[in-house]
């Protein structure tokens, strides 16, 4: 059985450092009468990851970042390293975001580097995968997908306690309003286990994470969560106000989804 749903916010490019105080404040007020029966993480920037570290130590609500460089330390100006991340207790880090792919050139090898980065540093990475419009349009969504869950995870070995989460996210979903209809994002994510069982084995492979990600919002959550194979959702806009975001953490099915 896989373990319990993962929902996390992406914020982006979104709050300071005092907005990010309030709202994780309030989430923390509020969580517990949300009842997640899955767990929450939330990515706010980087500047603000200090304060949200002491508002959320010990409240249950995971800590991540949006982002890390491949080294632990060196000439890298305006970058900062799994070590670091790891030294503010952060718990996951999104790695291969599609808008970092598309506005920073980021290649499948340099997110390859992060992933290796941040399992050194006893953290769990994000990966995200998936395909632009014109991909599948053109029917090589399974393809292009594939792809990236190879070359992001190639010779990457998991040991021990070590954790990964992948985020399937359609470019095309992204802040558009668009959702994968729960059918698309089924066929989707059982490709990306078979790719996961390739890489590290069918046992590993059911305890690996697949979450949705693409414009789900309070009113879609519950279809797209309760889809068989779909471990939680990595949420942009909807995960900005404790209440939208708090939405999606209720939608969370009861008992994890079998794929
Ligand atoms: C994202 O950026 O990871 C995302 C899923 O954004 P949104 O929910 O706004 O589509």
């Amino acid at each position: 059985m896989p373990p319990r749903q993962l929902i996390a916010g992406n914020w982006k490019m979104h709050r300071t450092p005092s907005e990010t105080g309030r709202i994780l404040r309030d989430l923390v007020s509020r969580v517990g009468q949300a009842s997640p029966r899955g767990e929450v993480a939330v990515a706010p920037p980087f500047t603000s990851l200090p304060a949200a570290a002491e508002i959320l130590r010990g409240s249950g609500i995971a800590l991540a970042a949006q982002n890390v460089h491949w080294e632990e330390e060196g000439p890298f100006t305006g970058e900062v390293s799994a070590k670091m991340l790891a030294e503010i207790a952060c718990r996951y880090v999104i790695v291969g975001h599609s808008e970092r792919r598309e506005h920073f050139s980021e290649s499948d090898r340099r997110i390859n580097q992060k992933v290796r980065a941040v399992l050194f540093r006893e953290m769990t990475p994000i990966l995200c995968v998936g395909e632009k419009s014109d991909e599948r349009a053109s029917g090589r969504a399974g393809q292009v997908v594939d792809a990236q869950m190879k070359r992001g995870l190639a010779n990457i070995r998991l040991i021990d306690d070590q954790d990964l989460v992948i985020a399937y996210e359609p470019v095309w979903a992204i802040g558009t309003g668009v959702t994968a209809t729960p059918a698309d994002a089924r066929e989707m994510h059982i490709r990306i286990r078979a790719e996961l069982a390739a890489a590290f084995g069918a046992a590993r492979a059911e305890q690996i994470r697949v979450l949705y990600g693409g414009s789900v919002n309070r009113s879609n959550a519950e279809a797209l969560l309760s889809t068989p194979g779909v471990d939680g959702a990595l949420v942009g806009g909807a995960s900005l106000e404790p209440e939208s975001f708090l939405g999606i953490v209720r939608a969370a099915p009861e008992a994890p989804s079998q794929a």
